[in-house]
């Protein structure tokens, strides 16, 4: 049985980490008839009220279909629509959506999620408010955002982190995933690449500060790992074997988001990266590419961060820190410092760990040094997979990625490699010429 089989519905005390692990999500349903199974799961799982959540893609995609599917079963079908915000305007995660279809929701024993990433977050987050449970039916391999109850939405421009439902079921029909665009697989498989980066980056907090880590939790890919790392052509070519493997990653690395009770399993300085340049987008009011194509891309730089760390034998730690800039983060400033005020203690802490345990610097280098993938191999996966591998991939120059690359670490507490990089003096000091070996092509 596979890992992801043999993990639903376990509720466990680890071996490993000593902590009990609760994972809520109780079936998964992959498979050419699997959108068949959607009622019989509703019933089993809620009853036969079922609200079904989609936009006017996902609707013809799989949402029609699914709703003449359980209207056929005997349910009872309210389907909510979740509108475009403009013309060529995708909807997104916010505030203002989240009331907007709150005032709307039909009332029922159970929700049904058919889209991707923003229709998931939007209906994890409005059936954990109603205290039902969901079901998502994914039609992308785009993001590991399916199996947990995080919510990333964006509260009055700042993206921010709320509690939702998890989902009870996932089902999804290969060919759906394989005929998703291919940007979005790609961005799939950004996301689900910053995995061993991310870990390392929970590894380090360990090492430093002595904090919760759970070797399970930090490994449950490293199986499937191999069957997109090592045949990338597999996802860019749109194989369902490839994209299968791949949407089995994701649902993993949810999980193990979930069994740890932290986003760090899966969310690192990359994942800082990313979320800054979303940020920069609402400041200056320009569109961003996909949270996993923007993942991706940090991750080798994430990756090329760490060899550079690893290659110094006896760095000395500065505190590299002043307050954030205001100028830069607009409207975003006071809430940004507020972070960056933790952060810069988190930063001091860690350097008097450095002083006080002379043996440490080695002991990191030799941890996480089996847990990462080289910068170069994870740059080819990328690019074999024809996913963004450039900053010009994300449809930016070279100076905004900079920007982002240098304000990532002020806006959350969480300790990163971009917080050891400029503690070692990495950077900002070498940032764009990293940014120029990794990034330009
Ligand atoms: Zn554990
Ligand atoms: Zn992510």
């Amino acid at each position: 049985m596979s890992l992801l089989q043999d993990l639903l519905g376990k509720d466990f005390v680890c071996d490993q980490c000593g902590k009990r692990h609760v994972v809520k999500l109780l079936d998964v349903r992959f498979g050419a008839g699997a959108l068949a199974e959607v009622p019989e799961l509703c019933q089993r799982h809620g009853g036969k009220r079922v609200g079904l959540i989609h936009d006017c893609r996902t609707r013809d995609i799989a949402g029609a279909k699914v709703a003449e599917l359980l209207a056929k079963a005997g349910c009872d079908v309210a389907e909510l629509l979740v509108p475009d915000p403009a013309p060529e305007h995708v909807p997104v995660c916010d505030d203002l959506t989240h009331d907007a279809l709150a005032a709307k929701l039909p009332k029922a024993d159970i929700y049904v999620a058919v889209g991707s990433g923003v229709i998931n977050d939007l209906t994890k987050w409005l059936a954990g408010d109603a205290q039902k449970p969901y079901i998502s039916v994914a039609t992308a391999a785009s993001m590991n955002g399916y199996a947990s109850a995080n919510v990333a939405p964006t509260l009055k421009g700042v993206k921010s982190l709320v509690r939702g439902a998890e989902p009870v079921a996932i089902v999804s029909v290969p060919s759906l995933l394989a005929a998703a665009p291919a940007k979005m697989t790609a961005a799939g498989l950004g996301d689900v690449l910053a995995k061993p980066v991310s870990s390392a980056d929970w590894q380090l907090n360990r090492l430093v500060f002595d904090e919760y880590y759970c070797p399970f939790c930090a490994g449950t890919i490293d199986d499937i790992e191999p069957i997109y790392m090592d045949n990338p052509g597999a996802i860019g070519s749109g194989s369902e074997t490839g994209i299968g493997a791949l949407f089995e990653a994701l649902i993993l690395t949810g999980i193990s988001m979930t069994m740890a009770g932290t986003s760090s399993p899966a969310s690192g300085g990359e994942h800082l990266v990313s979320h800054t340049l979303d940020m920069m987008s609402s400041v200056d009011g320009v569109p961003h590419d996909f949270h996993g194509r923007q993942v991706g891309v940090s991750t080798i730089l994430g990756a090329a961060l760490y060899e550079e760390l690893a290659a110094l034998e006896n760095p000395v730690f500065k505190v590299p820190d002043s307050p954030s800039d205001p100028a830069f983060w607009g409207f975003l400033a006071p809430s940004v410092e507020s972070y960056h005020e933790k952060k810069r203690a988190r930063v001091a802490a860690a350097i008097a760990e450095f002083r006080r345990r002379p043996g440490l610097w080695d002991e990191v280098r030799a941890t996480l040094a089996p847990q990462l993938r080289s910068a170069a191999r994870l740059k080819d996966c990328l690019r074999r997979a024809g996913a963004a591998h450039r900053y010009t991939d994300l449809g930016i120059g070279r100076d905004r990625y900079l920007a982002a690359l240098l304000h990532a670490h002020e806006i959350r507490e969480r300790f990163t490699v971009l917080d050891l990089a400029r503690m070692a003096g990495i950077l900002p000091a070498r940032a764009g010429e990293l940014v120029d070996r990794w990034l330009a092509d």
